[in-house]
């Protein structure tokens, strides 16, 4: 079937044009074309990216108005029909342009780059000699070397003479990086005619005897010299004579460093035996169904994922194995490597963009059949998908904060009804939505409640730093954590210190009694504001001065909160002199491998103690870990979140889930100067049901997830009137426009109320049944595309805020 008329969508996000476009298909390649392939179209006064997505032989746009495609960018799609189906979907989903939905999906070697052109349009004569002496022989140049040569007005006077002009061109990346290789025949007789044909040349005659014994072989030239001493005048004898020839052999820029050795399935214990047969079943009926994996830290959930894997593999199929991007460490993607080999490919931030091309390329193309890999693979260009994982499910980086704002968790369900696989959404602490849909019956189950090697689960401490502070003691650690330190110190034990510092805000507490200052309405931490010395809500936009005395106690010891890892270094070398630290923050970990360097370090006991934040809270696995110490567990617990407890209560139990994973037992000491709070106390006891009752309890009552959905709208502008000016009509917009049911709480500023220079207010909904809802939005952002746009104002709509 050869189509005349392709659907394009082009990579022109600013205006209003989000729908397809009508071009012609250049005779050439209507049998060429297929919808998922990239093309150049012109668009305006210039060429853009665009994407096939669909294929016709009619078209409504008259044929003097109708455009041809400049150029095919691909001959295999780069997009499944899968993909394109996807796009549609995400489109609705997060209100997001169908552009954003289908670039996502690429990896960016593949998304539009464009290049400034400068192109002659005048003869050469007219130039300047500067000029000429760019252009040289050529008929157009690029606007880097003007830029470089500080020639821009000159250029700029060029264009407004129409000597030269300006054009913006598809930069074509990706390039798939190929090397020369050597292919030996495969018949015995192009061996024994090249034999002939060397009659009196010896070593070309050697040369071709080696072959002989090497029959359909595929080697370096390199390797071919070095094996058998021939040089590469001989090697091209021998290849004229036809007993081997050159192929280009396309080779993936390897990203592995380290060899792994492999290893086998464990005997799986009674708990991990049953979650498996469950997953294993839903993949023999062949049903999208998603499983809640509920496992305590240490209860062996990495192990059902590789069998599951296998059992995947068995069938032919293929897996995606997503963790977030702080876990995917090297010790993360060995226990996968050391499983299934060269079947793997690994995609995470760390890879160079070609790196991440060929780990795209090598899925594309069928090498692989897993990947491991942070939120973006989720989008991984499989087409026959068995099983989908998301680990450490409640992690908030699955959601994406740009456009498009999808949540990898929504992605991974739409995927598995696609191909009717399951999905197996894996945490210690699930995400409250994800553990009240298992309760509703949307998700299965399955619950880990034991260590797989049946270590006890490490003691949990409660230190009370306002007890610390009455005994005088002025210090970050608190005796009992000094103490633990100290045998650990003598025992030769590894520690972790944990500094939770979470978000940018900050906000006030008082040291003697624990308060921290909450909004009247909102329960809700207030924001210090340091510019102001004020503390605010940003949530319904009550303000106050900050206090000089606590409300509470009438202390005076009230003030601003935060600490940074460098200076718990300081104090921890002054207290322990002897003391070996690693310290693990964005600081020591700029440089690419710097991570894993650290990490390997601490692994062969290289340090004590090591010291840092988020960062080190998730996949430590090191058997001499004994004691993990959380510094100030209160600094994401006064978050101005109404996720604030679900989050610290998440990362205690992940920190603590560090300690004793082996034979040592492990010990937990947790600071804190609001040690009553329920997220801290039902951290002690380890145990998640309780919580997940408490909070829900508490959700119900202020109406925040999941008893309600949340959407958040951000306005922001250079200019502080015109940002709270648009934020107040979008607010009256809204009002107008959706039922009374619908709360709408603002404009206030946002949690980060100016951010690269730009005033930031939002708007939050909050609804129940809103089935207005979508169209609604789409509206408001039609309008602001059309009109606000225009005045400086840029607009988001998230439908599923992952903050506040
Ligand atoms: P989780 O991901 O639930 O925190 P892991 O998968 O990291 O737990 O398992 C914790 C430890 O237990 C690992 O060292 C792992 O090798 C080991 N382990 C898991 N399952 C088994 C098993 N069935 N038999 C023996 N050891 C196991
Ligand atoms: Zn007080
Ligand atoms: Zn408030």
């Amino acid at each position: 079937m050869s189509f005349l008329i392709a659907e394009v969508i082009v990579d022109v996000s600013t205006y209003h044009v989000d729908r397809p476009f009508d071009y012609e298909v250049p005779t050439e390649w209507v049998n060429i074309i297929e919808m998922g392939c990239r093309v150049k179209v012109p668009f305006g006064p210039r060429n853009v990216l665009g994407f096939v997505v669909g294929l016709k032989n009619k078209t409504d746009v008259p044929s003097n108005k109708l455009k041809s495609i400049a150029q095919i960018l691909d001959i295999e799609p780069v997009l499944t029909e899968e993909m394109l189906s996807m796009a549609k979907w995400l489109k609705n989903e997060t209100i997001c342009y169908e552009i954003d939905a289908l670039q996502v999906m690429l990896p960016s070697a593949l998304r539009a780059k464009y290049e400034k052109i400068i192109m002659m349009q005048e003869d050469k004569d007219a130039l300047p000699e500067e000029a000429k002496a760019i252009f040289g022989k050529r008929q157009q140049a690029n606007f880097k070397e003007f830029e470089r040569a500080e020639l821009l007005p000159l250029l700029k006077q060029l264009i407004t003479n129409k000597i030269v002009k300006i054009e913006n061109v598809v930069k074509q990346q990706g390039n798939v990086k190929e090397i020369r290789m050597v292919k030996i025949s495969d018949k015995q007789q192009d061996i024994s005619k090249a034999m002939e044909g060397a009659a009196r040349a010896a070593k070309q005659r050697q040369l071709i005897e080696w072959m002989g014994r090497h029959l359909g072989e595929v080697l370096l030239p390199q390797r071919i010299y070095e094996e058998t001493g021939a040089s590469s005048a001989v090697l091209q004898s021998v290849i004229d004579k036809g007993a081997a020839h050159f192929i280009q052999e396309e080779v993936y820029r390897d990203p592995f460093t380290r060899e792994v050795s492999r290893t086998q399935s464990l005997q799986l214990t009674d708990e991990q035996h049953v979650a498996l047969k469950a997953i294993v079943g839903s993949m023999e009926e062949q049903t999208a169904k998603t499983f809640l994996l509920h496992g305590v830290t240490g209860s062996g959930k990495t192990e059902i994922y590789l069998q599951a894997i296998q059992k995947v593999l068995d069938e032919g199929k293929e897996a995606i194995m997503l963790v977030p991007e702080i876990s995917l460490t090297p010790q993360m993607t060995e226990r996968f490597r050391s499983r299934f080999g060269e079947m793997v490919a690994v995609m995470h931030s760390g890879l160079s963009v070609g790196e991440k091309y060929d780990e795209w390329r090598k899925i594309q193309q069928g090498k692989v059949s897993v990947v491991v890999g942070a939120r973006s693979a989720i989008f991984a260009p499989f087409t026959n998908i068995g099983l989908i994982i998301l680990d450490e499910e409640h992690e908030s980086t699955y959601k994406q904060e740009d456009s498009p704002r999808y949540h990898a968790r929504d992605v991974a369900i739409w995927r598995s009804e696609f191909y009717k696989c399951p999905v197996i959404l894996g945490s210690a602490t699930p995400a409250l939505e994800s553990f009240a849909r298992a309760k509703k019956g949307v998700y299965s189950v399955l619950s880990l409640k034991q260590r797989a090697l049946h270590q006890p689960l490490p003691t949990v401490f409660i230190a009370d730093m306002r007890e610390e502070l009455q005994k005088g003691n002025r210090s970050m650690f608190s005796e009992q954590l000094i103490d633990a330190i100290r045998v650990r110190l003598e025992k030769k034990e590894q520690m972790v210190m944990f500094l939770n510092r979470r978000g940018y805000s900050s906000f006030v507490l008082c040291r003697d009694c624990g308060t921290v200052v909450q909004c009247p309405n909102c329960d809700i931490s207030l924001t210090y504001h340091r510019t102001t010395e004020k503390l605010k809500c940003h949530y319904c936009g009550y303000e106050e001065r900050v206090p000089q005395i606590c409300p509470q106690c009438q202390s005076e010891h009230i003030r601003y909160f935060g600490t940074g890892t460098q200076k718990v270094e300081e104090e921890i070398y002054k207290l322990f002199p002897e003391a070996r630290v690693l310290r693990m923050d964005v600081d020591t970990t700029k440089q690419k491998g710097a991570h894993e360097e650290i990490l390997q370090a601490f692994g062969e006991g290289q340090a004590d103690i090591l010291l840092g934040t988020q960062m080190i809270a998730k996949g430590l696995d090191f058997p001499n870990i004994t004691l993990v110490g959380v510094l100030s567990a209160d600094t994401s617990l006064h978050l101005p979140d109404y996720r604030a407890a679900e989050r610290t209560f998440q990362l205690l139990t992940q920190v603590s889930g560090r300690a004793g994973r082996h034979e040592k037992h492990g010990e937990v000491i947790i600071q804190s100067y609001t040690p009553e709070h329920y997220a801290i106390e039902l951290a002690k006891i380890q145990d998640y049901e309780p919580f997940y009752e408490r909070e829900m309890f508490l959700r119900r009552r202020s109406g925040y997830p999941p008893y309600y959905f949340v959407a958040l709208v951000q306005i922001s502008h250079e200019d502080v009137m015109m940002a709270a000016e648009y934020a107040g009509r979008a607010a009256d917009w809204l009002r107008e426009n959706l039922s009374n049911q619908v709360a709408i709480i603002g404009p206030t500023t946002a949690s980060i109320s100016r951010l690269q220079n730009r005033y930031r207010y939002q708007c939050l909904i909050k609804y129940k049944i809103e089935p207005n809802l979508i169209p609604v939005l789409q509206r408001l952002l039609a309008m602001y595309r059309a009109e606000w746009i225009k005045q400086g104002i840029l607009m988001t709509v998230d439908l599923d805020p992952s903050t506040i």
